[in-house]
């Protein structure tokens, strides 16, 4: 990495609000150094990881999967009954941060929205962005990933929508536990499970599944966040000569698939090498045809 790249500009959601009065979109963004303490001690973030988040991808200064994101993002905060974000300001933010960002192939912007401080009404905001990591390992040799039991139902989003399944909170302490479990089993990712044995998701990603000529992946109704990165690869298989179909799988339909991948937005497509103790083809010629196409976007 040349350069530090954490840039951070703070969404003041509030601003305008207490007069009644309407603020500018630049007087809501204010620029801050990611260096340096911004949040307070009693924010619910902090203190409870009450607060949703997207992580978005970006490309020579250009956001992926843009719309998606935001769209996502105002879907989260309807979950946790948190207060709409304004998009117009979070495009902005989101923006302004990636322009910065126009040397690099490959680097991110995150939106934080939390409860904000306890007792207090206004929520906290902000955006930061950094360079990626460089996944090319991962992308070409792949990942081994063991299968982790959620411990929740596929019919939880039905019947405990309390739960937040398939919401992007900020409560990844659990996502965290899973991948340090995977490692103490020798692996690199995970995939969950529900109690009635549905493959979810990963900690950080989606499940797709290549079947013969077509792509699979299982319904949200599972309970699994709306990948945008599924969505992006599943508008764009035709031109591989794939079909695209949304079904519950269960263990063996990853062990017995003629490939698999966890799809995110920084990582792109990681193909699966093994699941558990079963090995599995890397389609090599389609994962760099997936990044090649997921890498380009420029929207
Ligand atoms: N599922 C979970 C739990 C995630 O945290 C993520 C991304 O972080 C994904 C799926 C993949 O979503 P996207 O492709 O929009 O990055």
């Amino acid at each position: 990495m040349t350069v530090a790249q954490h840039l951070l500009i703070v969404v003041d959601a509030s601003a305008g609000t207490a007069s009644g009065q309407p603020v500018g979109v630049a007087a809501r963004l204010i620029e801050a150094d990611a260096q340096r303490p911004q949040l307070l001690v009693l924010d619910v973030a902090a203190t409870r990881g009450d607060g949703i988040f997207e992580t978005i991808s970006v490309g020579r200064g250009l956001p992926q999967a843009f719309e998606a994101h935001l769209d996502r993002f105002g879907r989260s905060a309807r979950m946790l009954d948190l207060p709409s974000p304004n998009l117009d300001l979070w495009r902005d933010a989101v923006l302004t941060l990636a322009q910065r960002l126009t040397d690099h192939d490959e680097a991110w912007v995150k939106t934080v929205l939390t409860r904000g401080v306890e007792g207090q009404p206004q929520p906290t905001g902000w955006a930061y962005a950094t360079v990626s990591p460089d996944f090319r390992r991962e992308r070409t040799e792949g990942i081994s990933v063991v299968l982790l039991d959620r411990g929740l139902r596929s019919d939880v989003s039905a019947t405990s929508p309390w739960l937040l399944a398939g919401a992007k909170t900020l409560s990844y302490a659990v996502n965290r536990a899973a991948l340090r479990e995977a490692q103490r089993r020798a692996a690199d990712d995970v995939i969950f499970v529900s109690s009635d044995g549905m493959l979810l998701e990963g900690p950080t990603s989606t499940l797709v599944v290549r079947r013969g000529d077509t792509l699979v992946t299982p319904p949200h109704a599972v309970g699994i966040l709306p990948g945008t990165t599924q969505a992006d690869l599943f508008s764009a298989a035709d031109q591989w000569g794939l079909r695209t179909a949304v079904q519950p799988l269960v263990a063996d339909d990853v062990r017995d698939a003629d490939a698999a991948w966890l799809v995110s937005s920084v990582r792109h497509a990681a193909p699966i090498r093994s699941v558990d103790d079963t090995a599995l083809a890397v389609d090599g010629d389609l994962t760099s045809a997936m990044n090649a196409f997921l890498q380009a976007r420029r929207s």
